[in-house]
């Protein structure tokens, strides 16, 4: 008896799923990538435990029409080609028709989506290429892809994934490349609910690098550009003399697609041969632009690897276009670069003052008086701080840690616990003062899921919501929708998540007291809208900071951690032998 065996359809489409999806940030990459060529200008990732448990893509892009939806989880289903000959000419960044049947094989697939003038969303799940279900869902327009549980029943390909922070940061990485080729499009990314990234659309010049580069090094970039028949490139590298990084900071883009090539890596390095000391890499980014019959991008699954038409004529353009004002001097670099970058805009937008806003109400306030109280009695004024002059602000540490001087000791603030303290305590201030926190709705109502229990548990925390200005009603048997929240949140990047992960804990938690529930809900609003650590700050900000906590005498964040510490002349002087 002959001993070959057709494979059973599911296992099949799990080993074709291995072309295509390896980790995490493969998954990401497609993802994006369909957004993208939808049309999209907005897209919100929301990543759970690095991606492994979640991946979740919501894009604003022109939607899936109902009688394609069940169509697009197949395999070689594309609206993006038709034939062989635009096989040769591809002006989009997906073509396979592979990505969402590979992913739908190997994970808890559920896509949902609506396209302009289409009455009804639909939505289909696929689970580990099972039980496929397709049902109508209310949503606004555009595509929410969601991936859960990749590789939970492929035990082969699961035992390959990294440590969670390993996967997210291979997903971030990916994501920060599309912010940068793509400056028009806004990406925003959280993990486990908290923004962990934000690519602001509108970057222009070398300001666009920004979410893969650090400013030091953006400083010592010089532009490059080159042309040549039916192609072109511009870019920008770090001074050789200033390079300290692995090989992992040069990015290739080409038509705005991230791609590696051996050719190119060749061209960048002939063309900086001997500027660059053993063992440095350079770094940097080339957009390449060329005509989609000069290249051909079908070489490879994941469509990283191209064929040029031509490679003689890139390497030229390239090496040339490089070596050019590297030759000339050592740093061309024009113009100094501003060291506010854009996602760190985003944090130093958020006002470190609340005051002037309206509240009003009884509930609430007297919860907050309570729990006041419990913070009053709990603060301890930093020792020996009053009475002692002058703050000077000496600069920040690691981007985290604000060092300032006062009379004859050295303080250390950690600026995330300070300014969640602050501002926390200005919140409960707030709302004792006057009652109820003022809503502000949202353009789209934010839905999410709940368990029966949760729903049931609604009217019971009706009055805390209304006071903490969040409007939440029933959508569905088992979905609600946030139509308004708290107007503090309103300048806070993932709000809507903020906002939904405050209600998701009162209705887990109904018997709570009043103040307990108060005190954790604006403990987390606080949190949200604090300004982050690893984000720099002016010195005007950090100056308006520590004063404020210095002069509210603020000294813990609400989760009970210091957000400062000292140390005297004194001690110093002990450290080193001079007493
Ligand atoms: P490909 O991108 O190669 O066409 P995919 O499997 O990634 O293949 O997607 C299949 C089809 O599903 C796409 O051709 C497109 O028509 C549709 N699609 C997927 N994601 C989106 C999205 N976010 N918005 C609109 N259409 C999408
Ligand atoms: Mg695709």
């Amino acid at each position: 008896m002959g001993k070959i065996r057709e494979l059973p359809v599911h296992v099949a489409n799990q080993i074709a799923a291995g072309e295509v999806v390896e980790r995490p940030a493969s998954v990401v990459k497609e993802l994006v990538e369909n957004a993208l060529d939808a049309g999209a200008n907005s897209l919100e990732i929301r990543l759970h435990n690095g991606g492994k448990s979640l991946i979740e893509v919501r894009d604003n892009g022109e939607g899936i029409a109902m009688e394609d939806l069940e169509l697009s989880i197949l395999p070689h289903a594309t609206s993006k080609i038709y034939d062989e000959e635009d096989l040769s000419s591809i002006n989009s960044l997906g073509f396979r028709g592979e990505a969402l049947a590979s992913i739908s094989a190997v994970s808890h697939l559920i896509i949902t989506s609506r396209p302009e003038g289409q009455e009804q969303g639909w939505r289909v799940a696929v689970s580990f290429g099972r039980d496929r279900q397709f049902v109508p869902a209310g949503c606004p327009r555009g595509t929410t892809v969601q991936v859960r549980d990749l590789f939970l029943e492929v035990p082969a390909r699961l035992k390959f994934l990294k440590a969670r922070q390993t996967e997210l940061s291979r997903c971030l990485k990916v994501i920060r490349a599309f912010a940068v080729c793509w400056p028009e499009v806004s990406f925003s990314v959280s993990n486990e609910k908290r923004q962990i990234f934000r690519g602001t659309p509108g970057r222009q010049g070398i300001e666009r690098l920004t979410p893969l580069f650090g400013t030091e090094i953006l400083e010592s970039m010089c532009e490059i550009s080159g042309q040549a028949d039916g192609m072109s490139f511009e870019g920008f590298l770090a001074s050789p003399e200033e390079v300290r990084l692995s090989s992992r900071h040069m990015y290739f883009f080409l038509n705005r697609r991230l791609i590696t090539s051996p050719l190119i890596w060749k061209a960048v390095n002939e063309a900086l041969r001997g500027r660059i000391v053993k063992g440095n890499f350079p770094a940097g980014v080339l957009f390449i632009d060329m005509e989609p019959e000069l290249v051909d991008v079908n070489v490879h699954p994941s469509k990283s690897e191209v064929r040029f038409q031509r490679p003689e004529l890139v390497y030229r353009m390239l090496y040339n276009g490089i070596k050019r004002p590297f030759s000339a001097s050592v740093n061309l670099c024009e113009e100094p670069v501003s060291d506010s970058i854009s996602n760190e805009r985003v944090q130093s937008e958020i006002p470190f003052s609340t005051q002037g806003r309206t509240l009003k109400g009884d509930f609430v306030a007297e919860e907050a008086e309570r729990a006041y109280e419990s913070v009053a009695n709990a603060k301890v004024q930093p020792p020996g701080l009053d009475n002692q002059g002058q703050v000077r602000i000496i600069g920040q540490f690691a981007r985290s840690y604000i060092l300032a001087e006062i009379g004859e000791r050295l303080l250390v603030f950690d600026q995330h616990a300070a300014h969640e303290a602050l501002l926390f305590k200005r919140l409960l201030n707030e709302i004792k003062d006057k009652g109820i926190v003022k809503k502000e709705p949202l353009v789209f109502p934010h839905l999410f899921t709940v368990n029966t229990s949760m729903m049931e548990n609604l009217d019971k925390i009706r009055e805390i919501l209304a006071g903490l200005g969040l409007e939440v009603i029933v959508f569905g048997q088992r979905e609600l929708a946030i139509k308004a929240i708290p107007v503090y949140l309103s300048g806070v990047s993932d709000a809507k998540y903020t906002a939904q992960e405050i209600v998701c804990q009162l209705l887990e938690n109904p018997h709570r007291s009043g103040h307990e529930a108060l005190r954790e809900c604006i403990s987390r609003m606080a949190c949200s809208m604090a300004i982050k650590a690893k984000c720099a700050l002016h010195k005007e900000q950090m100056a308006s900071l520590v004063e404020d906590c210095l002069s509210e005498g603020v000294s813990s964040c609400p989760h009970g951690r210091p957000i400062m510490k000292q140390i005297d002349l004194g001690q110093m002087e002990r450290e080193f032998f001079r007493q």
